[in-house]
């Protein structure tokens, strides 16, 4: 594929940054790539690295001459950064985000922008566990699918050039409105995170199951807790002090499933709980058959070989 940009900046230089970077170098879409970080440790791996052509000191000197930016950090920095960037932007530029929440994001970062700058905010629904710029790939967008907001009124060549952009990194793009993109990754994200946040402090917190025991039989269902568990807790944060109203009515909903379920035990209502259960498996096949995971028993995850 041509370079779809001529200079993209990335300010923040994590697990998605990165992960853009390499698909960006992968299928050719960009001539040339700066970025910069908070941390001086963190712009000293990604030059150690060359993860992007020039590593900047500040975002100023980042987004000079970019035609693209891209805001890698926390839902909770957008604002500062745009601030930041703001009076140095090019005409005509590009400017999007990928953060897990868009409203906050586009209230946070709209009000900055100069008029000649497109705001087109993003989500890639793709991530890990890890952090930094070592933890990127190519592959992480991979046939994941990617949703952009674009405000009312947003330019049509800009959006375009964007999915274009998206779809070259391996992604399937999407367009929503920001609130509902907002409702829509509360149930499939943000609760679910929540939920597995809880569950792991549950079992750091009973006293009855030692830890040995907990590891040891972890992947009985507790493994896939702990992966989601481990994820980074500025962005957790963030994700949740910025998506409040979708975030709790879902969590409304959890916990009267939850007593539902609760109950059913109790009662042993086996009826209640084979209908739930049977539903639910209708569900999961549902993500195999759109291709959004494996079936395999270890989730596709590889098998690590035992040495003894
Ligand atoms: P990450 O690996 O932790 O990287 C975050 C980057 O932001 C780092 O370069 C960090 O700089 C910088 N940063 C942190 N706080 C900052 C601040 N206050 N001001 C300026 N820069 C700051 O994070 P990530 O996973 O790439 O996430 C970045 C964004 O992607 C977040 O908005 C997140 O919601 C979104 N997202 C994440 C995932 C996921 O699964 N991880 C998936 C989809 C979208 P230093 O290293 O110097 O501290």
């Amino acid at each position: 594929m041509s370079a779809l940009y001529q200079r993209v900046a990335f300010i923040g230089l994590g697990l998605i940054a990165s992960s853009m970077a390499h698909a960006i170098r992968r299928a050719g879409l960009a001539d040339n790539m700066t970025g910069t970080a908070r941390s001086p440790e963190t712009r000293a791996v990604a030059a150690e690295i060359a993860l992007v052509d020039q590593v900047c000191d500040t975002a100023a000197e980042a987004v000079a001459g970019a035609d693209l930016v891209v805001l890698c950090v926390p839902v909770g920095a957008m604002a500062e950064v745009a601030r930041e960037i703001a009076p140095h932007l090019a005409q005509g530029v590009t400017i999007t985000d990928v953060g897990s929440v868009k409203q906050a994001v586009i209230d946070a970062v709209a009000p900055h922008l100069p008029d000649h700058a497109h705001f087109i905010p993003g989500h890639p629904l793709a991530g890990t566990e890890h952090s930094g710029p070592r933890s990127g790939f190519a592959e992480l967008f991979d046939n994941r699918w990617c949703i952009l907001t674009p405000p009312e009124g947003a330019d049509p060549a800009a959006l375009d050039r964007l999915s274009r952009f998206w779809r070259g990194l391996g992604a399937n793009v999407d367009l929503m409105d920001a609130p509902h993109h907002d409702l829509v990754l509360a149930v499939t994200s943000h609760t679910p995170h929540l939920i597995a946040y809880t569950m792991v402090g549950v079992a750091d917190d009973l006293r009855r199951v030692t830890d040995s025991e907990v590891i040891k039989y972890s992947a009985a269902g507790f493994r896939d807790f702990t992966r989601i568990a481990a994820s980074d807790p500025v962005m957790w944060r963030d994700v949740f002090l910025n998506n409040k109203d979708a975030t709790l009515e879902i969590l409304g909903r959890f916990t009267e499933e939850l007593f539902a379920l609760q109950r059913a035990i109790r009662q042993g209502d086996g009826d209640l709980l084979h209908a739930y259960f049977t539903r639910t498996r209708a569900i999961r096949r549902g993500i195999i058959e759109a291709g959004q995971d494996t079936d395999a028993p270890d989730f596709g995850r590889a098998k690590t070989k035992k040495t003894s």
